[in-house]
């Protein structure tokens, strides 16, 4: 086997020259791979890119026929070369005629070639494209040769990402600016239309070849060393005060911080004369495209944790304040994450973030949370979403059908522009009804109130028009913090959402935590069943000084205002006579410490358990009012998983069953002179509340964006003619039948907006 002349180092030093000529692309394409083929002492050298159609044209050729150049064309997972782009591997065979995949292209003239040598050209994990040397022998190619050339490969990557090669195909663009649409799963409603923020950018390496590689990998050794002495110092910190599970981690990390075979390569690459950040880059595009290729959720892990150290050293290499912080925002960011934190996200300038991208995170993450409070189009598991897009690329976050369109054509782009300004349209008209009053058109005073669970929330009162706050969920507090808030934390927190609300009533939530709102810093129950498990006032009354505190952190930041406060998940009227008591403990103890109590405490129960349904008289009479929570209420009777998409939307909440306890609600609150307000999703959605509003409900606490559509609603019914309606269909129909379709024929009949 002929060695190569130079050896990879001077090949790179060629390129160098080659990209720094003022010559077109294809020229300067042209003499790149004469010089690979001539260093690695090869008859044939060939680029093929991958097109946004999907296609491996042949765009350049040393030795295969030229006429064959742009006309050459392959499915992507067609032959050699599409076995290459499809796994990202190098593939070396000595005879490639005698491989299975081997497909026989007549007008490059190949037949004479039987030695072949491909490697992927990769950026971020993802196939641009194949470069590959021929020989007319059946020669073998080392593990050095086969590394060498993976190393040139990353000089056509970039070439090809930067853009220069778009438009060399005569009829199509290259793949690396391609449109990609993926469907995920909306965290938050809304459309948003704007430019790629990487929420941990990708650092671009400008200098891929180095001037001086003795000095590049002493610059390497020095940022490994930095990376391990950092995570010895977290192991370190962990084992006085992490939890098993962390320590587990860090371990693992550096455990990897220390392999062999990863070191190796990085050394090997700038050996091989690339930058130290151009060897860690390499290495960390063959670890990208494994990982997105690996299907066990192990592994990948394990590759993820492989690519957090990449980027550790890469920090090292260029310096942290490369990075870029946050809070630096481009006007029209749509942030793109492999995942986020909740507090992460509020470091964010949140009026100019136009959306949310994650790789992973669920409706009830906290991130989604916060990102719903923030009025932030989100949609997440959208895989490999960081890798897909570069900083400042154009892309449309779809909040409504769960889509996200990077690079977008012109087409997709104006049907989503034109769809935001419908939106805007009819957010004016809602706007417009801020001030109207919820009023039917038989007379009927229907109180639109807001949920909230963040400060950030309170913003919406003025904006929306609404009424008060009908639920404040002040676990969420709690889901964003590092750590257990102080009684003085909570305190000022309520303080601040009292104030923030003036005049308007609000009603206050306790601890509603466990289920599927678990505290990071709280120890983690292994429990079979978290929604039937210990949970919200149980937790409460079993640990009574959890609740105490709360409750004192309230009744001082009410500081003389009245003050509404209610109870989750209460199944007996035991419980809440309970809670009540300890209520009424902490009253005297801070009226004989001369506090200022709130001149009125109303005490509520959630109405979310259906055994409270055949205890609703005595609820009702021993509480000041009662708040249907009819997401729990649903996951409850009709024993669906309301967190599990497979069941959750199997059962109708305008069925006969959940119909008939909902106007028991109603008319047994009435009865008992209880005022009752429904404050699960149910009530934000027009056609539902509208059914609501025939059982005999009139309040209603919803999401901000909810606020408008239902009060559209209510200015343009008959809440007479809906409960007739609801009482002539509920008298004829059948079990497990639902009033949907008689509602919505209704409200189209009568033009309700729905
Ligand atoms: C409910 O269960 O309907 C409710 C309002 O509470 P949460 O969604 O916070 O459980
Ligand atoms: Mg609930």
């Amino acid at each position: 086997m002929p060695a190569a002349p130079g050896g990879p180092r001077l090949l790179l030093r060629r390129l160098r020259e080659a990209m720094a000529e003022p010559v077109s692309p294809q020229a300067r394409l042209d003499r790149i791979v004469v010089l690979i083929a001539a260093n690695v002492v090869a008859e044939v050298c060939s680029v093929y890119v991958l097109r946004d159609d999907n296609v491996l044209e042949l765009f350049a050729t040393e030795g295969l026929n030229r006429e064959a150049v742009h006309l050459t064309r392959m499915r992507a997972d067609e032959g050699l070369v599409g076995l290459i782009a499809k796994t990202a591997e190098p593939l070396a065979l000595s005879d490639a005629q005698q491989h299975p995949a081997f497909s026989y292209r007549p007008e490059t003239g190949e037949e004479a070639f039987h030695a072949f040598l491909g490697v992927p050209l990769l950026r971020a994990g993802n196939t641009l494209g194949v470069l590959t040397v021929q020989n007319k022998t059946y020669r073998v190619y080392s593990e050095e040769e086969i590394e060498a050339l993976q190393t040139t490969a990353m000089v056509l990557s970039e070439m090809i990402a930067s853009g220069e090669l778009q438009g060399l195909a005569p009829d199509a663009g290259t793949a690396a600016r391609r449109a990609i649409s993926v469907r995920g799963t909306v965290l938050a409603e809304g459309i948003g239309l704007g430019y790629v923020v990487l929420h941990e950018p990708r650092i671009v390496v400008k200098t891929l070849i180095a001037e001086n590689s003795e000095r590049e990998m002493t610059r390497l050794e020095t940022a490994i060393e930095n990376v391990r002495s950092a995570i010895d110092a977290l192991v370190e910190r962990g084992d006085k005060m992490g939890t098993a599970e962390s320590r587990e981690v860090l371990e693992t990390v550096r455990m990897f911080a220390h392999d062999k075979g990863w070191l190796r390569r990085m050394r090997e690459a700038v050996g091989s004369g690339l930058t130290a950040e151009a060897a860690v880059e390499r290495v960390q595009s063959d670890n990208r495209a494994r990982m997105v290729r690996q299907s066990d959720p192990y592994l990948r892990d394990r590759l993820h944790d492989l690519d957090d150290l990449a980027n550790r050293v890469m920090r090292e290499l260029v310096g942290h304040e490369a990075v870029g912080l946050p809070g630096m925002l481009p006007e029209n960011a749509i942030l793109v994450a492999r995942s986020m934190g909740p507090a992460a996200l509020l470091d964010y300038e949140p009026g100019r973030l136009r959306g949310l991208v994650l790789e992973e995170g669920g409706p009830t993450s906290h991130v989604a949370i916060v990102a719903r409070a923030l009025g932030i189009p989100a949609v997440s598991e959208i895989e490999n979403a960081a890798a897909l897009c570069d900083s400042g690329d154009a892309i449309i976050v779809d909040g409504v059908g769960g889509e996200v369109h990077v690079r977008p054509g012109p087409e997709v782009e104006a049907s989503y522009a034109e769809m935001v300004r419908l939106r805007a349209r009819r957010q004016e008209q809602y706007r417009a009804l801020r001030d109207v009053p919820a009023i039917t058109r038989d007379g009927v005073r229907i109180g639109l109130h807001l949920n909230a669970g963040l400060l950030v929330d309170l913003g919406h009162l003025v904006e929306t028009g609404a009424e008060g706050v009908g639920l404040f969920r002040t676990e969420l507090q709690f889901m964003v913090a590092q750590r257990m808030p102080s009684a003085a934390e909570q305190q000022a927190l309520y303080r601040a959402v009292l104030t923030a609300s003036g005049d308007k009533p609000v009603t206050i939530r306790t601890l509603d935590i466990g289920g599927d709102k678990i505290l990071p810093y709280m120890p983690k129950l292994e429990e079979e069943n978290p929604a039937l498990g210990w949970r919200a006032i149980r937790i409460g009354l079993d640990r009574p000084a959890l609740l105490r505190v709360q409750l004192r952190a309230l009744l001082k930041a009410s500081d003389g205002h009245p003050l509404k406060i209610m109870f989750p998940m209460v199944a007996t009227v035991d419980e809440f006579v309970r809670a009540r008591a300890i209520v009424d403990r902490e009253k005297a103890h801070l009226r004989r410490h001369g506090y200022t109590l709130p001149v009125d405490c109303q005490l509520g129960a959630m109405v979310e358990v259906p055994s409270l349904l055949f205890q609703i008289d005595e609820i009702a009479r021993e509480a000041d009012f009662l708040s249907v929570g009819s997401n729990d209420l649903m996951q409850f009777l009709f024993a669906v998983d309301r967190e599990n998409r497979r069941v959750a939307d199997r059962f109708d909440p305008l069925s006969v069953a959940a119909m008939r306890a909902f106007r028991l609600i109603a008319e047994r609150g009435a009865a008992a002179n209880c005022p009752v307000t429904v404050c699960g999703e149910i009530g934000g959605r027009p056609l539902d509340a509208m059914a609501l509003v025939g059982l005999g409900f009139r309040n209603f606490s919803m999401s901000p964006a909810a606020i408008g559509p239902v009060k559209a609603m209510v200015l343009s019914i008959e809440a007479a003619a809906v409960a007739e309606l609801i009482d002539t269909e509920m008298a004829r129909m059948h079990d497990g039948d639902s009033l949907r379709p008689a509602l919505a024929a209704f409200a189209k009949a009568r033009g309700v907006p729905i």
